[in-house]
């Protein structure tokens, strides 16, 4: 019999507040010190009070929006109850009836071309726990992490293979990004999975009993996990065994899932309205004003600068996949009016520099105005592409001004056209072997001329000029 894999993904990433959820405590905790950013709130003590910080509110809306989601006028924080060494409150401040936001949808193309819709059932806000390192000696706990914010978008069953739920974890990421709700930076633990497999005989409308695999924190141990479940279950279905529900761990290193313990039910959790929270009211008014923040999204740009502006699909592309890489871009094609120019220079002779040096496009040292200069000097014939060329990684470190640094190096093509013609001139007397042999029909002896041409002037000239200039004096010459 052929199974067919019936996949769901809760996604959770952490808003990117300035501070925590409930607290003052400061939101960027990468790299610092265990149980820095810690105050009495996000670690629990008895009778401290929370206050829902407006801003993750108001980002995990914007999220939801960009996920087409309908933001109802009402929603309200519930707690969830469970003991755990992380969570030093006892209970997660999560919702439960009333999210922040419900049925949205995102679409993702696949790689036969096609493209697919995966509805989203919620976007939900909820406050993270702290985080437990087990050694040799014992198990360690940071509450830095306690009471950071989080959104929890949970999608519809619609996903059916690796490849979809790869790809839908990843278009989110993107939008996430573009919209400023969060920065979702798998490195910094900032965005991670929870999947929900099942299987099911193909044609067959009902699901299967189902596992749910937490806490994959890359998109490689998503892709890893997916595929060992989905082997897993229909090895126990194809042996005629019966799948448990049940909760499940990824070991990274053996690259297996293992499992945790039986799934829990809501009832388990105890949910109950967060007393200490008033509901959250949403308006209209704030829900347009946050419609009005959200840029255009990657898809939406790709698609425009291949109709609008002429880009090839792979540079419109890899463009628009970074929002800071397409603002760049736009910045310096405002100066250049050069679309596929701009790009080339963009992608190619920055983007080396950039790695070069480990900065990614916001960290540049040179500006986007100057890079559309350069790119305009070009265009203009004011310098060859060689010259731009020669001086980009001066142009670069210093964020010069391309068209003072031209003029300072008197680097500007010699538009002089008599000048030119009396070293062309100079050169061909010089020369008069390759004259020859030019004359005798030898074409390439020609390429000889111009090199010593664009020698002479330290490469500062045409060398469409200077081609076009030795032809003519060479038909004029009787020699
Ligand atoms: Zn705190």
């Amino acid at each position: 019999m052929e199974f067919e894999p019936v996949i769901g993904l809760e996604v959770h990433c952490r808003i990117s507040s300035k501070t925590k959820m409930f607290c003052r405590c400061s939101n960027d905790i990468f790299n610092a010190k265990p149980n820095t950013h810690v105050c009495p709130v996000c670690m629990g003590f008895p009778g401290m009070l929370p206050l829902l910080n407006e801003e993750v509110v108001k980002k995990g809306i914007l999220g939801a929006l960009a996920l087409g989601c309908e933001i109802p006028g009402f929603s309200k924080m519930d707690r969830k109850s469970y003991f755990y060494p992380d969570l030093p409150k006892g209970f997660q401040i999560s919702q439960y009836d009333l999210p922040v936001s419900v049925k949205g949808g995102i679409t993702i193309a696949l790689s036969d071309g096609s493209t697919k819709r995966i509805g989203i059932t919620r976007l939900h806000l909820e406050d993270d726990a702290g985080k437990l390192t087990h050694t040799a000696g014992g198990t360690l706990v940071d509450f830095n992490r306690s009471g950071t914010p989080l959104m929890e978008i949970v999608s519809e069953p619609d996903l059916r293979s690796t490849e979809e739920a790869s790809l839908y974890a990843r278009q989110l990421q993107k939008i996430m990004r573009y919209v400023g709700a969060s920065d979702a930076d798998m490195e910094k633990g900032m965005m991670r999975f929870d999947i929900n497999v099942s299987l099911r005989p193909r044609g067959q409308k009902e699901f299967g009993v189902r596992s749910e695999t937490k806490n994959l924190n890359s998109f490689r141990s998503l892709e890893k996990a997916l595929d060992y479940e989905i082997k897993r279950q229909t090895e126990i279905l194809e042996s005629g065994g019966t799948v448990v529900q049940e909760t499940r761990g990824w070991d990274d290193n053996k690259e297996v899932t293992i499992s945790q313990r039986g799934k829990e039910e809501a009832a388990d959790y105890r949910y109950f309205p967060e007393p200490d929270i008033p509901p959250i009211v949403v308006t209209r008014e704030m829900v347009e004003e946050l419609k009005k923040q959200i840029p255009e999204l990657h898809d939406k740009k790709a698609d425009r600068y291949q109709s609008e502006l002429g880009l090839p699909a792979q540079d419109a592309h890899q463009l628009s996949h970074d929002a800071a890489l397409a603002a760049y871009f736009e910045a310096a094609l405002e100066v250049s009016g050069e679309p596929k120019k701009t790009s080339n220079w963009l992608l190619s002779e920055l983007m080396a520099l950039l790695n070069a040096d480990g900065l990614s496009i916001s960290e540049s040292k040179l500006a986007p105005e100057n890079l559309g200069k350069l790119v305009k000097l070009i265009e203009d014939g004011a310098i060859t592409g060689k010259i731009a060329k020669d001086i980009f990684k001066e142009i670069y470190e210093g964020n010069l001004d391309p068209e003072k640094a031209v003029e300072e190096k008197g680097l500007k093509v010699m538009s002089d056209t008599g000048e030119l013609e009396k070293i062309c001139q100079q050169i061909i007397d010089r020369n008069p072997q390759i004259v020859a042999d030019f004359k005798g029909g030898k074409e390439k002896a020609l390429s000889g001329l111009v090199g010593q041409v664009m020698g002479v002037t330290g490469g500062s000239a045409n060398p469409k000029s200077v081609n076009e200039i030795l032809r003519k004096l060479l038909a004029e010459s009787t020699l």
